[in-house]
């Protein structure tokens, strides 16, 4: 009764733009509290206003710097308020920077109208995809009328964002031939927007070049073609003519019906993970699920995993149509 009434005061304090109470709703979705799910649930039908802009590339590309620049810009007006969630681990908004990226970011960090979260990528309940996505509407039902997304463009988690985000940049700089490579891996197809960062520094040209050409080798995705933006983020330079392209992707998006498409995709996926770790949960913690894996091994002795698999998926569906 008493967490009803706390969970109700939280619920009035967070609608009426109380940031203190966005930070405790952000806390009870990272830490998977018992409370979370009745509260997502208040919230959720004030998600979907925001556009969210995933920002992804390899470390030291200037992610950050161009997510601090892309939010100065659009908080020249007070109304545009932007929320960001960093998880990566470089990040000088995770604490991952030398101290004078740190000074700098506190040019955002000190302005009301941003909300910045660092997310660790470690020890997160229900990992760290589910967490951010979680995160992200929490800020999109805050109201932030912008709600970036930064993470560092190594392994599975920038599929990830692409998938939650309505607009992906990806961030290259000269020098980078190894992050070409790692584009190769992954990164190539899930851009909308490329940028090359660093601009002021010899080479940038040369990026620009490769990428394009890799562009030739990919398909048009839905008649949008990935424009390759050079900026220097550092300097403040070309970041206008970034925030035009995301407004263009995203006008793109909902002409084509395809921001609605992705929404609905995610959605879809969302949930099949959702239902997917509850269902192990189900499976491994239910009693006596353990005891009947060890005498499936003792008595198939000579049985390879998959016939033992076999055996344990067989006798979980039996038992549940018998009950
Ligand atoms: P991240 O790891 O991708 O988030 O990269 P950071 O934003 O932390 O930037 C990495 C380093 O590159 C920092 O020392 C930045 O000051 C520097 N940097 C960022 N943008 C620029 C730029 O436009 N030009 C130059 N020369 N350096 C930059």
């Amino acid at each position: 009764m008493v967490g009803k009434r706390v969970q109700g005061e939280l619920l009035t304090r967070f609608m009426a733009g109380d940031r203190v109470a966005l930070a405790r709703t952000l806390t009870h979705a990272e830490n998977g509290t018992e409370q979370f799910p009745s509260l997502y649930d208040e919230l959720y039908a004030r998600c979907g206003q925001a556009v969210r802009i995933g920002v992804t590339g390899p470390p030291g590309a200037g992610k950050s710097t161009l997510v601090e620049a892309l939010a100065l810009h659009y908080r020249k007006d007070d109304e545009h308020t932007v929320g960001i969630v960093a998880v990566d681990p470089t990040s000088p908004f995770s604490g991952g920077a030398l101290l004078g990226d740190r000074v700098r970011m506190q040019r955002l960090t000190l302005d009301p109208g941003v909300f910045v979260r660092s997310m660790a990528s470690r020890g997160s309940v229900g990992g760290l995809a589910q967490t951010t996505d979680e995160v992200a509407d929490i800020m999109d039902a805050f109201g932030f009328p912008r709600v970036f997304i930064e993470t560092v463009g190594v392994g599975q988690s920038e599929v990830d964002v692409a998938s939650s985000a309505g607009t992906t940049l990806v961030v290259l700089f000269p020098g980078a031939g190894d992050a070409i490579q790692a584009m190769k891996a992954g990164l190539m197809e899930i851009a909308d927007i490329f940028v090359v960062n660093k601009a002021d520094l010899p080479g940038a040209d040369r990026v620009e070049v490769e990428i394009s050409d890799m562009l030739h080798l990919r398909p048009e995705i839905d008649g949008w073609q990935p424009p390759i933006l050079k900026c220097s983020a550092h300097n403040d330079e070309g970041i206008a003519e970034i925030s035009e392209a995301i407004a263009s992707h995203q006008q793109a998006l909902i002409d084509s019906g395809e921001l609605e498409r992705r929404r609905r995709d995610h959605l879809e996926h969302t949930i099949k993970r959702i239902v997917e770790a509850a269902v192990r949960t189900e499976i491994w913690e239910k009693q006596g699920q353990l005891e009947m894996l060890e005498s499936v091994i003792a008595e198939g002795k000579n049985l390879s995993p998959f016939s033992l698999a076999e055996r344990i998926v067989k006798r979980i569906f039996d038992e549940v149509r018998r009950s």
